[in-house]
């Protein structure tokens, strides 16, 4: 089988390694990809994974391509092609492609959307409002006592969030998003949520239309700094699975969520085929639903591809088609844990082109999986290429001792101004 995957981080790297793993890999391109993806061979033939340098937003080159090369399933892996359509496009040329369509990820394009299907399906979530209108939010904001978090509907890098402590911060923010347009378009809404307090964990499902398969916990580290300090970034850290759900608690979070989200789905005619990734707060009166990501997460991927003991190729070929239902995930019950370096400055701005070393060694210590996400090849050395470097992940008997293995890769690894968190997982472990 012909693959294409679309991307080019680590998210893309996770899935193309765990595809190229496949019997029914034949060749696989990936459009961009990046220096560790290049690297990849398929296990069936020993062929290389070929980069193609097309953007993952140049959705009529992919479509080209994908025509040209007779792709037999293509796998989209970041949010933004999903939110242009490239599924409905893909599907149009009778092509087949995994990945939501356009309908469907409405849910990680508009918060409006997703914050009214949720109150209309019953799904678990804040207590909130969705306002066009400045006076109007600003209102609720004051019968939340000024403890909200005030959410641009759009996509906004995921910087279009603002947490706020008092009725002052929150018109603040309502202004800033809805009058100074600090994030453009995304600004014309707003979602306005309760506070809510509590561990915060990360949910995906695999869905075809009809089946919502959940997958073990996986818990991401956001801020930049160590004791989540610092600015947001794209994610610093995974591992998988959390403490804080018993497999009986997961179900119930399962049942309580996904159940109406299918439901829901089907009754609004959006026919959700591919990967929901809800985020969650495991509050006192239960799991509550932040927001949707209608894709895998990155660096969720990296954790859950490591554990995962399906063939993949099978498994989103069956999302894409409708044939999920009599399919159990299998994870290995390894704790899995993946720690980003990234480069000094990020996720502000930052140096590219730095020599990264060490990789060989890293890639050849057991159980570790050096994911790269912003490298590029120059030269004939692998340099840096953006603010999010490697995934470096591992996996172990129980949680420390995929920490120790990945922190040890981790170790070997050097590049001028990195940075990484020196404590993920430390919620779990207690340390
Ligand atoms: P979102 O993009 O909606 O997931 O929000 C980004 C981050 O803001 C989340 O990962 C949470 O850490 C935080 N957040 C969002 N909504 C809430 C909420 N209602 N209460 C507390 N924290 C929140």
């Amino acid at each position: 089988m012909k693959i294409l995957v679309i991307g080019s981080g680590g998210r893309e790297h996770a899935l193309v390694w765990k595809l190229a793993q496949s019997p029914h890999a034949t060749q696989i391109w990936c459009a961009p990809g990046n220096a560790g993806i290049a690297q990849e061979r398929l296990a069936s033939n020993g062929a290389a994974v070929e980069c193609v340098n097309i953007g993952a937003e140049e959705l009529p080159r992919l479509a080209a391509l994908a025509g040209e090369k007779q792709i037999d399933l293509t796998v989209v892996g970041p949010d933004n092609p999903l939110a242009l359509g490239i599924v409905d496009l893909f599907q149009r040329q009778g092509r087949r492609i995994w990945g939501v369509n356009q309908k469907a990820a409405q849910f990680e394009s508009s918060k409006v959307f997703s914050q009214k299907f949720m109150e209309k399906y019953g799904i678990p979530t804040a207590a909130a409002g969705t306002f066009a209108e400045v006076a109007a939010a600003k209102r609720f904001c004051a019968t939340l006592g000024g403890k909200c978090v005030v959410k641009a509907d759009g996509l906004a890098l995921g910087k279009g969030v603002l947490i706020c402590g008092s009725q002052a911060e929150a018109e603040r923010a309502v202004d800033e998003i809805m009058v100074s347009r600090a994030f453009g378009a995304a600004g014309t809404r707003v979602v306005v949520q309760e506070f809510l307090e509590g561990m915060e964990v990360s949910l995906h499902a695999l869905c075809d239309g009809v089946t919502a398969k959940i997958f073990p916990t996986s818990q991401d580290h956001k801020r930049v700094l160590d004791g989540d300090l610092g600015l947001n970034t794209g994610g610093m850290g995974t591992y998988s699975p959390t403490p804080f759900l018993t497999a009986a608690q997961l179900d119930e979070a399962a049942h309580r969520i996904l159940d109406p989200f299918m439901r829901g789905c089907q009754a609004e005619g959006i026919d959700y085929r591919g990967l929901l990734y809800p985020g969650i707060m495991l509050t006192k009166s239960g799991p509550k639903v932040l927001e949707f990501n209608a894709r895998f997460g990155d660096p969720e991927t990296q954790v859950y591809l490591t554990r995962l003991e399906n063939d993949l190729v099978e498994l989103l070929e069956a999302s894409a088609v409708g044939t999920l239902g009599p399919i159990d995930l299998s994870w290995s019950d390894s704790a899995s844990v993946c720690v980003v370096m990234a480069s000094g400055g990020y996720p502000g701005s930052y140096p590219k082109g730095k020599v990264i070393s060490g990789l060989e060694a890293a890639g050849a210590l057991p159980k570790t999986k050096v994911f790269h996400a912003g490298t590029a090849l120059k030269g004939g050395q692998i340099v840096t290429n953006g603010g999010r470097v490697l995934g470096v992940t591992a996996l172990g008997g129980d949680l420390p001792a995929a920490l120790a293995a990945a922190y040890a890769a981790v170790e070997t690894i050097h590049f001028d101004g990195a940075q990484f968190r020196r404590d993920i997982g430390a919620k779990a472990t207690g340390a």
